[in-house]
């Protein structure tokens, strides 16, 4: 079985075929950086239009890639929320139209689903497992048990992990996107001996009950830190900075996963593995934290390489062949020529919304 998956739901334009040997035949990434960077961050208008742009070449060379003729494919997945509309509304318009053109199966897969199953893909890993979702607009922990069945266990109450190194790499005048770059500048503080306690930022929900973050007082408290230390003129401080904040968002996601294990263990049937997904799994410094975390449960950490852990369409193909291959692809399920594409789409629609988040 070989899909296309369409991936349009932010800031990268992303076509991949996928087979259900976990073969990856193409998987091409279009990123719109230098189209936002001067904005600073991703301006919804200009990414929707550069999806338009992009994504009919996109897919023309992920085939030619793949050696194949379009009616070659077995079904057409395309991220159907959530995300940024006008992105989602391109993928999901242009996924029809060859589905139907086709006549084969349209997959509207969530976007979480796609970084969710993600490592099943890459390195492979059964289920269950419980799962830290890190991504720019999303933070959450949940006990996937199979296929759509996704229990949420905590979420942030206010900003993403991925929004903080956003914001912070902002604050630090380290340009966009942030993750990136505060890991990069941690790393050569870290080699100049720099000590990240020094600079006192906050570790929020550290210690808490229940598995929940919150990353808004760590923004607020960086601002203060930069603006006492003039941090933008000064490069050591800055670099020591971006130093600190990766060292309490590294804690804090260590110290809720370590809660969410703990509430998770008692379940059967028992875990196979802590996975880390989406844009800050990335993120070797947290990779190590939450190594740690899954060690002290005698379970491994598995993350997906890095090409997969931020946006791309090998996640959503892959998505589209689980749900296939558990036959959850009526339209009961939400898929057809008729999904509506979905701004706002919870994995686990039970759980109740956090003040204040999004999904
Ligand atoms: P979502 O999946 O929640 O809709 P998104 O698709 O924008 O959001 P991803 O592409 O999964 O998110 O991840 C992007 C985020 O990951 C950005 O916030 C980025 O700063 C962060 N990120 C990427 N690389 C790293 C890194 N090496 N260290 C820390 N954060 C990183
Ligand atoms: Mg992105
Ligand atoms: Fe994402």
């Amino acid at each position: 079985m070989r899909v296309l998956g369409i991936e349009s739901s932010c800031d990268e334009t992303a076509v991949a075929i996928v087979d259900d040997g976990r073969r990856r035949l193409a998987d091409l990434v279009l990123s719109q950086l230098t189209e936002h960077r001067p904005f600073g961050g991703v301006v919804p208008e200009i990414a929707a239009r550069s999806h338009l742009g992009q994504l009919d070449r996109l897919i023309a060379r992920a085939l030619a890639q793949a050696g194949m003729k379009p009616h070659e494919l077995d079904a057409i997945a395309a991220t159907a929320g959530p995300g940024l509309i006008g992105g989602v509304l391109v993928g999901v318009t242009m996924g029809k139209a060859m589905a139907l053109a086709l006549d084969r199966p349209f997959l509207a897969i969530n976007h979480l689903e796609g970084h969710a199953l993600s490592a099943r893909l890459d390195p492979g890993v059964a289920f269950p497992y419980l799962l830290l979702l890190v991504s720019g607009g999303h933070c959450q922990l949940l006990r996937v048990e199979g296929v759509g069945r996704y229990r949420r266990l905590g979420t942030t109450v206010d900003d993403a992990a991925g929004e903080a190194f956003d914001k912070g790499a902002k604050i630090l005048g380290l340009g966009y996107p942030g993750g990136p770059a505060i890991e990069q500048a941690a790393a050569r503080a870290k080699a100049a001996g720099i000590d990240p306690d020094a600079y006192g930022l906050p570790r929020p929900m550290l210690g808490r009950p229940g598995c929940d973050f919150s990353f808004s007082g760590l923004k607020t408290a960086l601002r203060q830190r930069a603006q006492e230390r003039a941090a933008d003129g000064a490069l050591p401080e800055r670099d020591g900075l971006a130093l600190a904040l990766q060292e309490s968002i590294a804690a804090v996601l260590a110290d809720r996963t370590a809660h969410a294990l703990e509430a998770a263990a008692a379940a059967t049937p028992r875990l196979t593995a802590l996975v880390a997904a989406g844009g800050v799994a990335a993120n070797q410094r947290i990779r190590q934290a939450l190594e740690r975390v899954a060690r002290a449960h005698d379970l491994p950490l598995v993350a997906p390489p890095s090409r997969l852990c931020t946006d791309n369409a090998a996640m959503i193909a892959w998505a589209g062949i689980e749900r296939l291959e558990a036959g959850l692809t009526d339209s009961a399920h939400g898929d057809g020529l008729d999904f509506a594409a979905r701004p706002r789409w919870p994995l686990d629609p039970t759980a109740p919304r956090a003040a204040g988040a999004g999904v």
